[in-house]
């Protein structure tokens, strides 16, 4: 889910890393690697800034955090390889929920899974979601088309 970038941002994510994270002190936001425990520091991908795990090139360890472009807060919470992959197949099903007209809008998808899963969640998105969340909003999602689909069929 990517946001238009404003200029501001423009100006975070073209800094160096190190940089960065001189501006950005994680300690700031008391976040450690939910995996190993180790720090996480600011780095840069294909998508912007993000917070990775500082033994990623030790040990491989896939923990990022997603954050805020134009002020390196974080937002959501920390993901795993695993957990990062089941959010990806969430992404993919809701889209094809968007795509398909089932829902006209992102927002409307999200409350319809609130009901559906029965949740008071106030940060039911996404970039919170654990893999068992994901597994649960996926499950949602297809059961949810495989029923239209049955109801298109006898419509017809
Ligand atoms: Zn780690």
């Amino acid at each position: 889910m990517s946001e238009d970038l404003s200029l501001d941002d423009e100006l975070v994510i073209h800094r160096p890393e190190d940089q960065l994270n001189a501006m950005y002190p994680l300690q700031h936001y008391g976040l450690n690697c939910i995996d190993c425990g180790a720090a996480l520091v600011l780095k840069r991908g294909r998508f912007g800034i993000f917070y990775g795990c500082t033994q990623f090139r030790e040990t491989g360890c896939e923990v990022t955090q997603n954050c805020h472009q134009n002020d390196a807060k974080p937002y959501g919470r920390p993901a795993s390889a695993k957990t990062k992959a089941a959010r990806k197949e969430v992404r993919e099903w809701v889209e094809r929920l968007l795509t398909e007209k089932h829902y006209p809008t992102l927002p409307s998808v999200y409350s319809w899974l609130r009901e559906e899963l029965g949740t008071q969640d106030k940060e039911f998105r996404l970039s919170y979601f654990d893999e068992a969340t994901c597994k649960r909003v996926t499950a949602a999602v297809k059961h949810k088309l495989g029923e239209l689909t049955r109801f298109d069929r006898e419509v017809l």
